[in-house]
């Protein structure tokens, strides 16, 4: 009788004994009792003897023999991030594997099928049939899929034919997926090399492949300088080596037209996506080719960091600065930080790319725990750079929020049969409605934020709880009959166009116009096939393949990230706007940037005129160190949120007490309203602390924790976020 230790996707920060009598070992799912209830979970330690008393330990109802365990180095990631986040170690392991690992239900996908041998025929398969024996031969070493066999040659499947005809050869379905990874042969692929790589291009691939065991590379190239060709070269190193590769990217959107491009460049090989757009058992067939070690590219967004790669040899994270390798609830793990402990821990190379790398990252690269790798010029010869500028808002004339400069100038584009682009961070009409008589203001009921006017529907909608109503015809307060919009979003930006130019076709991108699934691909098609004069969008817009028409972009309120209480804003701010304007112009067509607003001596937008990213981090790690903020301090949040404030606050201030009472060298700081002080009826609050140093803070919340749990928090939602990205 063997006990073991079974993580269970249950808010509880251990392990559950049970009682099992046949072999297991650690990393098989098996389905148990708890309490009225069956649950599956991961074995994760298997031992001789449990703390319980004999009697209290139940048996395990049954192991899961469906699927490879998962292995040992996937279970230490996932211990490392409860570990590090905090995060009870059920409710990690079983939330990183595909759902359909999670259910009870047994998996019945189809099976590769394999072929073998059919005992003592080797010898008899005439010498003139070359490719048979060799076939034969690869056989006699080991069962072999299709897949597998088509190293010796494309044409394999006709004596396979053959030889299963004759009675040589058999297929069978492999009871489980064995993991001989080590004996598997490397599949040949075909690189389809587009270009000769710059002299720029060639030292960071170099660099890459030249490291011996974990290295971690900070990739600085502007847009357009052939970061995705470096990638994609550092591909065609690890397939030649038989290794795997991570690549991690940020948006799902864009994982379907990644897919496409990469497939493009390595038609043969085989390419896996992994993100939560993918049916549950399309998730669980690509995470399990991954684990066969067959996928040659794994290619995701931040949940793949949790993929099995057994033969993982290299991980590139793009466009590492973004803000969804985050995850905002349950394990708020940061996918690029795990990428990182998970290069270290394979001993593989990491490369972390992007036109404006997160400050961490390259304060990271600036002291050398990262090396810095740079591209600093357009790959294309004749691509120059956008020529930026500000129109200031206060001394020039506005129609409706766009100037008299910006208007002249798309209507000089819609005459040469180019693309515009204006970009402005809200969708809806605009972001309130306001009653001019008495002042009334189009407050959400349940939130501390306002109702957005989206006039397309005449509904007042509020974008944090999603509680909408029929706009009112006159002021719910006074009943004066006008009631005015105020600021604007990218409907009402379309309108002004519309009136503007009646003759242009204009497109608006944005979360409500994209609902649909193929409403994104189809806009996309209609911009490359130029279809579009004007585009008017949200930050979708500004991530993305190259629009080839788009000579011009304006840029329409960005002022308000400029003095936000969020102090991650402006860092925010200038990637933004330093993608958007990567869209403008291409080899051909020399692209203009157009950024209207009331500081246009802001540093910010200073070093965005001069494409200047290391004198914009500069000054910013320079305030960052005066004010003691992130990468000089490493911080973690605790939020509490519920209908009683008195309940939200009391929570945060005993948990604050502890925190002081433990006398660690940590700050801690007051408990404040967050940012949205009231989300659907919540009171929203929260506590901060942050160290000097990363082990003192581990170490802190360590000791913190259990006096955390011993809180009442009845009632109310907690999390304790560690690195924040959001405050
Ligand atoms: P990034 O990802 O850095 O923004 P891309 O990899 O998309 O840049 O490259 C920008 C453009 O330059 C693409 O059209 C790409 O095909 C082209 N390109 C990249 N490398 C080269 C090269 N070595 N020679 C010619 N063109 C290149
Ligand atoms: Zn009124
Ligand atoms: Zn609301």
């Amino acid at each position: 009788m063997t006990i073991v230790r079974v993580a269970l996707d249950v808010p509880l920060p251990t392990l559950f004994d049970y009682t099992v009598d046949e072999a297991v070992v650690a990393g098989q799912r098996v389905i148990v009792p708890f309490g009225r209830r069956q649950l599956t979970g991961v074995v994760m330690v298997c031992a001789d003897s449990s703390l319980l008393a004999a009697d209290k330990i139940k048996p395990v109802v049954q192991v899961l023999h469906d699927s490879a365990p998962i292995s040992a180095h996937l279970l230490d990631l996932l211990r490392f991030c409860s570990d590090y986040y905090h995060y009870p170690i059920g409710q990690t392991v079983l939330p990183a594997l595909p759902a359909r690992l999670r259910s009870d239900k047994p998996i019945t996908l189809k099976a590769v099928l394999h072929y073998r041998l059919i005992k003592g025929t080797v010898d008899f398969v005439p010498k003139r049939k070359a490719l048979a024996l060799r076939i034969m031969e690869m056989l006699h070493q080991q069962t072999c899929s299709l897949a597998q066999l088509k190293i010796l040659s494309a044409a394999v499947g006709v004596q396979l034919k053959w030889l299963e005809t004759e009675g040589f050869i058999e297929q069978f379905v492999p009871a489980a997926i064995q993991l001989a990874v080590h004996t598997m042969p490397v599949l040949p692929h075909t690189f389809a090399n587009a270009h000769q790589l710059t002299h720029e291009q060639q030292m960071v691939v170099d660099s890459v492949t030249g490291a011996s065991g974990f290295n971690c590379f900070l990739l600085h190239g502007i847009t357009g300088s052939g970061k995705t060709e470096v990638y994609v070269h550092l591909m065609d190193f690890i397939l030649q080596q038989g290794g795997q590769v991570l690549l991690l990217v940020p948006e799902i959107n864009l994982t379907p037209q990644l897919e496409q491009y990469f497939l493009s460049r390595f038609p043969d090989a085989l390419l896996v996506s992994l993100h939560s757009g993918l049916s549950e058992n399309a998730r669980l067939a690509n995470w399990q080719r991954a684990q066969t070690g067959e996928a040659q590219i794994i290619l995701g967004t931040r949940l793949s960091v949790f993929a099995e790669i057994p033969r993982l040899a290299l991980i590139i994270v793009d466009e590492e600065h973004d803000s969804s390798f985050k995850q905002q609830d349950g394990l708020r793990y940061s996918a690029r930080d795990v990428a990182i402990f998970r290069a270290s821990q394979s001993a593989v190379p990491i490369v972390l790319g992007s036109a404006t790398p997160s400050l961490e990252s390259y304060h990271n690269a600036l002291k050398g725990r990262y090396r810095m790798l740079k591209l600093t010029a357009r790959a294309q010869v004749a691509a120059s750079l956008p020529a930026i500028s500000c129109i200031n808002i206060n001394q020039t004339v506005m129609t409706e929020g766009i100037s008299g400069k910006l208007l002249r100038e798309i209507g000089l584009r819609i005459e040469r049969g180019e693309q515009s682009l204006l970009f402005i961070n809200r969708r809806g009409y605009a972001p309130v409605l306001m009653c001019q008589e008495c002042g009334w203001l189009s407050d959400c009921k349940d939130c501390a934020g306002k109702m957005v006017l989206h006039l397309k529907d005449h509904k007042l909608r509020c974008h944090h709880c999603g509680f909408q109503i029929r706009m009112p015809r006159a002021c719910p307060d006074c009943g004066h009959k006008e009631l005015v919009p105020v600021g604007s979003g990218t409907q009402r930006i379309e309108a002004v166009l519309q009136t503007q130019f009646p003759a242009a076709r204009i497109l608006r991108v944005d979360r409500d116009s994209t609902k649909n699934k193929r409403a994104w691909q189809t806009m996309r098609e209609q911009i490359h096939a130029n279809e579009v004069d004007i585009l008017v969008g949200t930050q979708m817009l500004a991530k993305g393949h190259d629009f080839p028409a788009l000579t011009l972009v304006g840029i329409l309120n960005p002022d308000s990230s400029l003095y936000s209480s969020d102090f991650r804003a402006a860092e925010k701010l200038f990637a933004q706007l330093m993608q958007v304007s990567g869209r403008a112009g291409r080899a051909d067509k020399s692209g203009e940037v157009l950024i209207q607003t009331a500081f246009p001596d802001h540093p910010l937008f200073r070093c965005l005129i001069s494409h200047d990213f290391e004198g914009w981090a500069t000054s910013q790690l320079a305030e960052r160190a005066m004010a003691g903020f992130p990468p000089f301090v490493f911080q973690a949040m605790l939020r509490a949120e519920g209908m009683i404030e008195e309940d939200v606050y009391s929570y945060l201030n005993q948990a604050r007490q502890s925190a002081i009472e433990l006398h660690h060298v940590v700050d801690i700081m007051g408990v404040i309203p967050a940012s949205l002080a009231r989300r659907a009826n919540h009171i929203r609050a929260q506590l901060l602390v942050q160290a000097v140093s990363r082990r003192d803070l581990q170490q802190f919340l360590r000791a913190w924790q259990p006096h955390l749990r011993a809180l009442s928090s009845r009632n109310l939602r907690c999390s304790l976020d560690i690195d924040p990205s959001e405050f």
